[in-house]
């Protein structure tokens, strides 16, 4: 048998970890079996439906590399794979799961709901959620009302007594009493549209999905889902509700934990590899003793038996040491092509020339590429080889324990000296700093803090004469000279 799972997100938002989780892990699946994997749009909740998220849903996953094998982009033997184009069919079945036995039309008015649910909260009955009025209307005077013109939606029938069994793939064996099932849900809304849970089953069963794979927030659909699967007569595919996924603080992960939808982290600066690598993680095991997956290898490895049963929590700084991880892997020409969207947009280029520009940023990678984080962090660091840096305050200058007018002579000296240094040979430059100092009768350091300040803007920055070496002394020494115009 092929294994067919599916995505089927409802555009309802834009996409987040939890969303690109699932369908990761579905992808996965489908990969490590030789099966397909589905994108099906499920945008029968019209009220919260926006283009803009079925917009970002492409992107998505454009950026982060992985994708359907069928779905409404890219066409299938399934589709048409937006379920708003598909309302006939699900009308169709809900009038044929009325021939069977298993559904029935509810004529209850909006009126008379209020007032069953105003009678439910004041406590008047136990009993919870739809009365059930309708349920034993007579098939061929509920089909006669229909026929006059009469509003009705038609709704499930949940069995009474019993309960309904099945078995999830990493739950195990599930056993669900029916009288806790919410009494008969509505499958056709009376204008014709279908609710989740119809559209959900009809589709799996037309579009032959095998396992379903899915959040586990949407465990308590799972029997009334087996029940509609009974009463169509057909096979349900086995199911598979993933864990959770929690905060640090146990909570279900959210905006107040940090980033979540993945436009937030692409934004940031965060790398696809890190970011499927990291949520390929979230509840699932690989090989052990080993942190880097690209997706290739994840692709054969993943197994549903690696699948915890306790929720993951999602952990920010696992993900920035992934994300250094994946930044430190970039050749200078892959990284410097990564951070220029990030630069472009701090607009930092303005009145800086172009092709120059680019050229000193790809050999100033080498300089970054262990101190970036997030390539967002990249204006901050390269800024100063790009625009002159704004000159620091003059107590920026004065390394501890040292006074302005010592760290005017140390600036003073640098400035001597950098003119008789081959920048193009840092080693060499370093030895005349070192003696420089020891003539001076100070450290290194202290010779070289107002240098740096002076030449990158800050304290604290890529290396040096490194920096230097790229700037050319021209460069190096009006920044000094400005900087010794600050320190008096
Ligand atoms: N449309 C549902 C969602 O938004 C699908 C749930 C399922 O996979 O059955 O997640
Ligand atoms: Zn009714």
């Amino acid at each position: 048998m092929e294994v067919r799972v599916r995505y089927a997100p409802s555009p309802t938002g834009n996409q987040h970890i939890g969303g690109v989780r699932t369908a990761l892990f579905n992808y996965l699946f489908a990969r490590s079996t030789g099966g397909k994997f589905i994108l099906r749009l499920e945008d029968t909740d019209r009220s919260r439906y926006a283009e803009e998220y079925v917009g970002n849903l492409y992107d998505t996953f454009k950026w982060l590399g992985f994708y359907w094998d069928e779905g409404p982009d890219i066409g299938g033997p399934s589709g048409p794979y937006i379920q708003s184009e598909r309302f006939d069919s699900y009308r169709e079945h809900a009038k044929r799961l009325i021939a069977a036995g298993g559904a029935y039309y509810c004529f209850c008015d909006e009126d008379r709901l209020a007032k069953m649910r105003a009678a439910q909260a004041e406590g008047k009955t136990e009993e919870q959620g739809y009365d059930r009025h309708c349920r034993n209307i007579p098939a061929a005077e509920a089909a006669a009302r229909v026929a006059s013109g009469e509003k009705a939606v038609i709704r499930l029938k949940i069995p009474l007594e019993g309960s309904t069994a099945f078995h999830d793939l990493l739950l195990g064996d599930i056993e669900w009493k029916n009288e806790d099932v919410s009494p008969d849900p509505v499958l056709l809304k009376s204008d014709g549209f279908p609710t989740y849970h119809l559209a959900n089953v009809v589709d799996d069963h037309l579009m032959r999905i095998t396992h379903v794979m899915r959040a586990q927030e949407w465990l308590p659909s799972a029997p009334m889902h087996m029940i509609m699967y009974a009463a169509f007569g057909w096979e349900p595919p086995l199911l598979c509700h993933l864990p959770m996924v929690l905060g640090q603080d146990g909570h279900k992960l959210s905006k107040r934990h940090g980033a979540t939808s993945v436009n937030e982290f692409r934004k940031a600066g965060y790398l696809p590899e890190a970011l499927i690598n990291y949520v390929a993680h979230l509840g699932c095991s690989y090989e052990d003793g080993r942190d880097l997956f690209p997706l290739a290898d994840l692709e054969k490895l993943f197994r549903v038996e690696r699948i915890n049963k306790a929720p993951a929590i999602f952990d920010y700084q696992k993900l920035e040491w992934y994300n250094g991880q994946y930044i430190r892997q970039k050749s200078d020409k892959e990284l410097c092509d990564l951070v220029m969207p990030h630069l472009l947009e701090s607009g930092l280029f303005a009145g800086a020339d172009g092709p120059g520009v680019r050229t000193l940023l790809e050999a100033a990678m080498p300089l970054v590429r262990e101190r970036l984080h997030f390539l967002a962090d990249a204006p901050a660091m390269l800024g100063y080889l790009i625009q002159e840096p704004p000159t620091a305050p003059p107590g920026e200058f004065i390394p501890k324990k040292l006074d302005a007018a010592r760290a005017a002579a140390m600036l003073d000296a640098a400035a001597a000296l950098l003119p008789k240094c081959d920048l193009g040979d840092v080693p060499a430059a370093e030895i005349l700093f070192r003696s420089e100092a020891e003539r001076l009768g100070a450290k290194l350091g202290d010779l070289l803090l107002p240098l740096r300040v002076a030449v990158t803007g800050s304290r604290v920055s890529p290396p040096l004469f490194e920096s230097m070496a790229l700037l050319g002394l021209r460069r190096c020494l009006e920044r000094i000279a400005r900087a010794r115009a600050v320190l008096g």
